[in-house]
């Protein structure tokens, strides 16, 4: 990773969080509903997947996956490479079409796109180097919501104001993406989705190529979001880390081996049926 050398400081302000837990940090006062909604009040959010089965063709990428959680909890997706985690993030992101089962968001089908639910890539995945500023890549996150007949609005750009300041971008917003830090760069994305006013954030490997202060920092910024009521979803290589980053885990290798909170089933037994067979592969 290439820290720019004009950075604000070490990955930016959240580094200088205390200890995860040393106060309730709510950013700004801000609940994660922005635009309204409920997480918090009594009414969960709730993520329920049903017997999904997930096929590219002829490769069958997922079966027989089915868990539930909801706002407020952090998840890590955790398998071997081409273990269906992608697929999985893409399938609740609504970019796949499913071959079986169901997804259901608030207790509704989920059928397509929903702003409510932001798809953050893998950072390998984007083209760095496209010509956009940070504050013009977290002003995408409005468009969903704007539809094509209405303008920007001072609410809009309140709205992006907000998001910015959340993730400590303020005096970042006019820089490229592609003069980010690592860190950064994850904190634009996340910004982006917090002006979408998402309350489901699925991360692909967010992790991944951090160096250990700004894995910290990440991990503290996750906290933040789900204390505010988000529920986080994320594929997730490091298995030293796991327990220090999520609330949950589900094992994957094309079907689910287990789900549940990381106490209870990231356990080695569950690991070993996850990796073993791919061990020698
Ligand atoms: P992971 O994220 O755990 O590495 P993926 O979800 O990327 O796993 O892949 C799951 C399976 O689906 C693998 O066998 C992979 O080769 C296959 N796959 C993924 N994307 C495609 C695609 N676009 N076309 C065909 N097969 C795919």
């Amino acid at each position: 990773m290439v820290n720019h050398p004009h950075s604000n400081g070490p990955e930016g302000a959240h580094g200088d969080h205390g200890a995860p837990h040393d106060h309730a940090h709510q950013p700004h006062g801000d609940h994660v509903c922005w635009g309204g909604g409920g997480c918090g009040h009594g009414h969960a959010h709730r993520l329920e997947v049903r017997s999904l089965r997930v096929r590219y063709r002829e490769v069958l990428a997922l079966e027989d996956v089915s868990f539930a959680t909801e706002c407020g909890r952090s998840l890590a997706l955790i398998g071997p490479n081409g273990a269906g985690k992608s697929t999985l993030l893409k399938s609740l992101a609504g970019l796949l079409t499913l071959d079986a089962g169901s997804i259901l968001w608030r207790g509704q089908p989920l059928t397509g796109k929903s702003h409510e639910i932001a798809y953050l890539p893998q950072r390998g995945d984007v083209d760095w180097n496209f010509p956009l500023t940070v504050r013009a890549l977290v002003e995408m996150g409005r468009y969903p919501n704007l539809g094509w007949w209405r303008k920007f609005s001072g609410h809009d750009a309140d709205i992006v104001l907000r998001a910015l300041t959340a993730m400590d971008l303020l005096d970042l917003q006019d820089r490229q993406i592609s003069a980010l830090s690592g860190g950064q760069q994850q904190r634009a994305f996340i910004a982006r989705a917090l002006a979408q006013e998402a309350h489901v954030l699925l991360l692909d490997e967010p992790f991944t190529g951090l160096d250990q202060p700004a894995q910290e920092n990440l991990s503290n910024l996750f906290r933040d979001l789900t204390r505010e009521g988000r529920l986080l979803i994320a594929s997730h290589h490091d298995l030293r880390t796991v327990e220090n980053h999520f609330d949950d885990v589900l094992l994957l290798r094309r079907r689910q081996i287990a789900f549940g909170p990381v106490a209870e089933s990231f356990t080695k037994a569950n690991l070993a049926q996850t990796y073993e067979a791919t061990a020698t592969a």
